[in-house]
């Protein structure tokens, strides 16, 4: 793990401005993506979602992600470059969203808003929370080598991952 990353009980090191300034009541189901809003923690549940949907008295606030997704406010930027990109792109670009998958299973609010392409040898991939900027960093450098990099700001985290051959 990279000496300047340090969490703290698990979670960002970054204050997240969205988890602050709108009070979910609880229950609440996001229209957009369907997340949960329950015992003060978000999860995907279809089971629970019927119970409440029935029950007929809950929110529906749009969750943290989708309001970053909605201004495209990200709070991780990886950067992915070098030639050896142009042949295994989507080799990479799979191994990417394998890990927004598994990021999601642990907390619902970690999601890839975008996956833009600058040229041929880079691209850039924005995320909701800094967490999952960091995880792609790791799995992209455990997967395939290379150089990796990490860089703290006051409210974002910008990964760079690079390998030329
Ligand atoms: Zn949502």
């Amino acid at each position: 793990m990279d000496k300047i990353y340090k969490r703290r009980g698990g979670n960002s090191v970054i204050d997240d401005p969205y988890l602050q300034d709108i009070n979910y009541g609880d229950p609440n189901i996001c229209p957009e993506c369907g997340a949960i809003y329950h015992n003060k923690r978000w999860k995907f549940d279809e089971d629970l979602k019927r119970e409440i949907q029935l029950n007929g008295n809950y929110g529906e606030k749009k969750c943290p992600a989708c309001r970053k997704k909605e201004d495209d406010y990200p709070m991780g930027l990886v950067f992915v470059s070098g030639n050896f990109i142009q042949e295994h792109r989507e080799d990479i670009i799979n191994t990417v969203k394998g890990e927004e998958k598994r990021a999601i299973q642990k907390n619902p609010l970690e999601r890839i808003i975008s996956v833009e392409k600058e040229n041929e040898n880079q691209y850039i991939i924005k995320t909701t929370t800094d967490t999952l900027a960091h995880r792609i960093g790791n799995i992209l450098h455990k997967s395939y080598n290379g150089e990796v990099e990490y860089k703290f700001s006051e409210d974002h985290l910008r990964v760079f991952w690079s390998r030329e051959v």
